[in-house]
């Protein structure tokens, strides 16, 4: 590239409208929501950073992909087309689609998962969590000190920490850990990137116990990515050399393909394990149909296969990073308290730092992300107290580690100037911040209560 610009790497060819309601509008659909962001319609939004899940856009080759999608039951042309791509990126020969990741995650557990096991990880993302917690497992979470330090520069802050990992296997006993997991970009980490070293030295354990490692690769381009800008001696290999590297190391790989599948719907489980993956079949079969299609349209499999071609472009993958870099920097710079460095999917805000005066209590990154979408209609999430807050029998909370907004980005969506004005509607709140008040909650779900919980400024 002859000029520093790093433009997006596509043109638009098909458009929707979007459009922001007027201050009375949000006010309205604010108090209709309960102050809660999943409630408001999302005609109501102008720019929606809620999730980088399933919210991409396909490009022209997807699309027309899709019209050649076989519908046929069973054998589809169109599996055969995914598991070909699939194979070749990660040489697993067992490959087995389903409708998200979390039906991949359900699947792999019941099948390979025991009560009173243990299942460590980097950080577990909460379906992973919460899959295999319903087995009666533990999932437990070993991410490197850096990577629970919002003001950490390591490179790689979604690393699993091997000594810790060799800990707990001496404790609980290799037989009582099924699988290793890491999770590539670490999503609930701040979509921080593994080195391939950890990963090598990840799987070094795991081979000195005879315990397989699975990768929940829901974002392993990005995290290919991070390793070719990063790791010493990637420099010069392609995205798709270093992410066959990456799923070299592992036995198995859990995948969603809303992430970096390119599609809006769909997943797989892949692995070696051809025993493993005929029980793993046999379950599928119960919830999610046959498996040359687990519960996925023959053109769904054809968008797939095309994303995971499109993905390991390079110049999607550098547009991509920058993109979210430069949401951060345009933060950084005007002195708004964000987690650094920027990961591959989105841009946190660090509320408890820009907002001392609310307490935990009172939700101080709910009211952040209800400023962001009062003053400008753009929708972030909150990952604070409202999401991980733990209610006490003395009707006091637990506060969580960190009161954060994430500004997810989706896939080849919104433009340069989309994420000025965003950047623009972030620094216009940070300045009135001491005017920002915090949130109660007057009604709540007994789990997942940030999904549906209806807050009342104090
Ligand atoms: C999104 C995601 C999942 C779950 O995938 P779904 O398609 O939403 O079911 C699992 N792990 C990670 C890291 C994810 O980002």
């Amino acid at each position: 590239m002859p000029y520093r610009t790093i433009i997006e790497p596509f043109r638009i060819h098909s458009v929707q409208e979007i459009a922001l309601p007027s201050a009375a509008e949000r006010e309205a659909a604010l108090e209709r929501a309960g102050y809660n962001l999943f409630n408001l319609h999302a005609d109501e939004v102008i720019i929606d950073l809620l999730t980088d899940s399933g919210t991409g856009s396909m490009s022209d080759a997807q699309w027309a992909a899709m019209m050649v999608g076989d519908e046929s039951y069973a054998g589809s042309r169109s599996w055969y087309r995914l598991r070909e791509v699939v194979c070749e990126l990660t040489d697993m020969p067992q490959m087995i689609p389903t409708h998200q990741g979390r039906a991949a995650e359900r699947i792999l557990f019941a099948e390979a998962v025991r009560e009173g096991d243990v299942v460590p990880n980097n950080t577990h993302f909460d379906t992973t969590r919460a899959n295999i917690e319903y087995q009666g497992a533990e999932a437990l979470d070993l991410v490197i000190a850096e990577g629970r330090d919002p003001a950490s520069e390591h490179p790689f802050k979604g690393n699993l920490d091997v000594e810790r990992l060799e800990a707990v296997i001496a404790d609980v006993g290799a037989e009582r850990v099924p699988m290793v997991m890491v999770t590539v970009t670490n999503n609930s980490g701040g979509g921080q990137p593994v080195s391939m070293e950890n990963l090598r030295e990840v799987r070094a354990v795991c081979d000195r116990h005879g315990i397989p490692l699975f990768l929940d690769a829901c974002r392993f381009a990005e995290n290919a990515w991070f390793i070719k800008l990063r790791e010493p001696g990637y420099a010069d290999k392609t995205p798709r050399e270093i992410a066959r590297e990456m799923f070299s190391l592992a036995e198995g790989a859990t995948f969603s393909a809303k992430k970096d599948g390119l599609a809006n719907i769909g997943g797989f489980l892949a692995m070696h394990d051809e025993e493993l993956a005929g029980r793993c079949r046999n379950l599928l079969i119960l919830t999610e149909g046959f498996p040359t299609y687990g519960g996925l349209a023959g053109r769904d499999l054809e968008a797939i296969a095309r994303g995971l071609e499109e993905v390991l472009e390079e110049e999607y993958l550098r547009y991509r990073i920058r993109s979210t870099a430069y949401l951060a920097e345009k933060a950084d710079a005007a002195g708004v308290p964000i987690v650094k460095p920027p990961g591959g999917h989105a841009v946190y805000l660090d509320a408890r730092t820009l907002l001392p005066h609310i307490p935990p209590s009172q939700y101080p990154a709910q009211a952040l992300a209800v400023e962001l979408y009062r003053d400008g209609g753009v929708r972030g999430v909150e990952i604070g107290s409202l999401m991980f807050g733990r209610p006490q029998p003395d009707g006091t909370e637990e506060p969580a580690a960190m009161e954060l907004v994430r500004l997810a980005i989706p896939r080849r969506t919104y433009t340069q100037s989309h994420i000025d004005y965003v950047a623009e509607v972030i620094l216009a709140v940070a300045e009135r911040a001491p005017s920002i008040g915090g949130y109660r909650i007057v009604e709540s779900a007994p789990w997942l209560r940030h999904f549906t919980a209806r807050l009342q400024p104090v």
